[in-house]
């Protein structure tokens, strides 16, 4: 069996001992340099369950699971339909439902269609992820006019409906773009970033017979250009900081889409894709919406269809927002934490900022753009604190973690969990100080329910034989289960939280700890 088999092989014997009841199968397999992260679908009675559990085996450290199924009873109290194909959950239970895809004829739209047994629909799920701006007119630049000429929008600053204008031509930069030569003539595309028409309004892709592509703002190869540049450069960027497997997807741009509406948007669909709006300022012209958008691309390409949940999709958006303030801090600090600088701050709309003090849980809403801020502050703030280039491989690697209803705190201690895998707790207290500060750590606020970290302590020990295994959870009572590697439970103890020492007497080898309580679950690895 390979190495990659095995692990596969491991995950899902990790998780049918953490998820009794359930099976699973591998979706996906991820490896950065850090860690390997396996995707797993579950499944229950032969059912699809509408949810994904993720299992992260660091290269140093300790393995455990992420996410969180329904006891398999709740299942089995549900109505199952004679055709269905999907446990969901709806109005708080889990139905089993028959569920139909459909993708678009450009293979870019995936829409999840739920039906009950009548086949009537009863929900419907897009997986498109919206940047909802009313904006208008606009240049382009890097990364914007705004930024280059450090000034607020208005006077020579304005949109003029995408109007060439002397000034905002000044403000251009000569750059290099990499285009595709083909036939005597260079198109704008490459590898992995292509420019196509597929959407309306019908605006081909401007190509030239000389390497020179000098387009005015007005110009509609204008937008085209400078999508191509800046999606570059991210990329370049991203393999520079060791995440080249991430961002090595086809993605196919269309810089005058959307319907000529005022918004963009991320589909992901068969090919991933991306389309831009003209309202306003034309999306297209603001570095800020590009890497917006591409950072959609990228979290979707880390985590596949696991953007569900009011709290999971607002840090979607905050993760965004993120990665376009620090992609405009690479050109200059002037308002670097404004997003939509040039798009928005202006008589379209009030664009959004990183620069906040939003705070979990009162500034959590059913509004994920509103919601957002809290993550995106929360990151811009771990940006000032231990510098860019740290806080975006904290960032792309956290990606990965990411799945289906992941609340902010769940996150937050994932992010702990990152910063200890990739810097080893060097900058563990400025990133807890600032997450905690925004109420997002279990310790401080006042929440409904708390959510507990398992910590397991005196490992080492518990080796040698020389002293009990310390675990620290939940108040509640706790469920404590020894498995060896062949899945046989070993040994088990029922204990009283949050302090819990336990010394099970085994033989030498490998096992795997459960600790499962009223509001955690954790596996560990334990050797003896
Ligand atoms: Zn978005």
């Amino acid at each position: 069996m390979s190495a990659a088999a095995q692990q596969t092989t491991e995950a899902e014997a990790l998780a049918a001992i953490r998820f009794p009841g359930y099976s699973f199968e591998t979706n996906h397999v991820f490896q950065t340099d850090h860690a390997t992260y396996t995707r797993l679908q579950p499944f229950s009675a032969g059912i699809q369950v509408d949810r994904q559990v993720v299992i992260v085996q660091p290269y140093n450290g300790e393995m455990r699971v992420m996410g969180l199924l329904p006891p398999v009873s709740d299942l089995i109290t549900s109505l199952v339909y004679t055709e269905a194909c999907i446990w969901i959950l709806q109005n708080d239970s889990w139905e089993a439902v028959q569920m139909s895809t459909q993708t678009d004829r450009h293979g870019h739209d995936r829409t999840d269609v739920f039906l009950n047994e009548e086949g009537d629909t009863i929900s419907v799920r897009s997986w498109r992820s919206y940047f909802g701006d009313s904006t208008v007119t606009a240049r382009v630049f890097r990364p914007d006019p705004i930024t280059v000429a450090e000034a607020e929008y208005g006077g020579d600053l304005v949109d003029n409906n995408d109007a060439d204008d002397p000034v905002l031509n000044s403000l251009r930069s000569l750059v290099t773009v990499t285009a595709t030569f083909e036939d005597d003539t260079f198109f704008l595309y490459d590898t992995f970033i292509r420019l196509k028409d597929f959407a309306a309004p019908v605006q081909p892709v401007a190509w030239s017979l000389t390497p020179v592509f000098d387009a005015g703002r007005g110009d509609p190869a204008f937008e085209d250009v400078n999508t191509l540049y800046h999606l570059q450069q991210c990329r370049n960027w991203l393999v520079s900081l060791g995440y080249e497997e991430l961002c090595s997807f086809e993605i196919d741009i269309d810089t005058h889409g959307a319907d000529g509406a005022d918004n963009s948007f991320f589909s992901s669909g068969g090919t991933p894709s991306i389309q831009f709006g003209e309202g306003g300022v034309d999306d297209a012209e603001d570095a800020d919406v590009i890497i917006h958008e591409y950072m959609h691309a990228l979290s979707h390409s880390a985590a596949p269809f696991s953007n569900t949940g009011i709290e999971r999709r607002a840090m979607d958006e905050g993760y965004a927002d993120y990665l376009a303030a620090s992609y405009s801090l690479q050109w200059s600090s002037y308002r670097w934490q404004d997003v939509f600088s040039w798009d928005g701050h202006n008589e379209f709309w009030d664009g959004r900022t990183t620069d906040n003090d939003k705070h979990y849980p009162e500034d959590n809403s059913l509004n994920i753009y509103a919601a957002s801020g809290i993550w995106s502050g929360a990151l811009a703030d771990i940006l000032e604190s231990i510098g860019k280039e740290n806080t975006d491989k904290l960032v792309l690697e956290a990606l990965y973690g990411s799945y289906d209803e992941m609340t902010m705190p769940e996150a937050a201690l994932w992010l702990l969990d990152v910063e200890d895998m990739l810097f080893g707790g060097l900058y563990h207290e400025e990133v807890f100080t600032i997450l905690d500060t925004r109420g997002l750590l279990p310790s401080t606020g006042v929440q409904e329910q708390q959510l507990y970290n398992i910590s397991f302590y005196n490992t080492n020990a518990f080796a040698d034989g020389t002293g009990p295994l310390l675990i620290i959870t939940d108040p509640g009572k706790q469920l404590l289960q020894m498995f060896d590697m062949s899945g046989r439970m070993v040994s088990s103890f029922c204990g009283e939280g949050p302090e819990l020492e336990w010394m099970p007497p085994l033989t030498s080898g490998s096992y795997l700890l459960t600790v499962t309580g009223r509001t955690t679950g954790s596996t560990m690895l334990i050797v003896k």
